[in-house]
């Protein structure tokens, strides 16, 4: 997890302030990396939910990362897309019976798309038994449902008025940031 660490006084898109982030793309740029990862995922979802027989993953990174987590439990995956708040399935995998779905994501920042996958999905007709993830952050709100992380999230967060590094006057050194 280290290579991903960005240390500093961070402005989230959402606004909340952080003492730093998670650079996904040093792992998602590298497969055999991203994979160990994956690996770990599909072990502990293996482990919790056995009974799982759909993997799901988010356009785009999600996506790649969820077909990497299915294939080490030799299940199907779904691609999903979220446009309007709306979830769609991409056409490549529509589930026409209900499913035993696992979600599957990197990072979750504030847990908006999560939520709304979640009732998608739901609406969908199928069961979902779980998010799978590789951290969250503590502010996150996270859908009514099990959870399965690999690590803590490492940065605090705050909203801007209460971030001590505005208290003490410090710069902002990253913007903008979308985890
Ligand atoms: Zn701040």
């Amino acid at each position: 997890m280290d290579s991903l660490r960005r240390d500093g006084h961070t402005v989230l898109k959402d606004g909340l302030h952080a003492d730093g982030w998670l650079e996904k793309g040093e792992l998602v740029r590298k497969p055999v990396e991203l994979d160990r990862l994956a690996k770990r995922q599909a072990e502990q979802i293996q482990t919790h939910w056995p009974s799982a027989d759909l993997i799901v993953g988010v356009s785009q990174c999600g996506a790649v990362l969820a077909a990497f987590v299915a294939r080490h439990l030799a299940l199907p995956v779904a691609f999903v897309n979220l446009q309007a708040d709306q979830m769609t399935f991409h056409r490549m995998n529509v589930p026409e019976f209900p499913q035993r779905v696992v979600l599957v994501d990197d990072l979750i920042s504030t847990g908006t798309d999560a939520r709304l996958l979640v009732a998608g999905m739901r609406r969908a007709g199928h069961t979902v038994l779980g998010l799978s993830v590789w951290t969250v952050r503590q502010t996150a709100q996270l859908p009514e449902l099990p959870l399965l992380t690999l690590w803590p999230h490492p940065y605090h967060t705050w909203s801007a008025a209460a971030c001590p590094h505005c208290a003490a006057g410090e710069a902002v050194r990253w913007e903008q940031v979308r985890e």
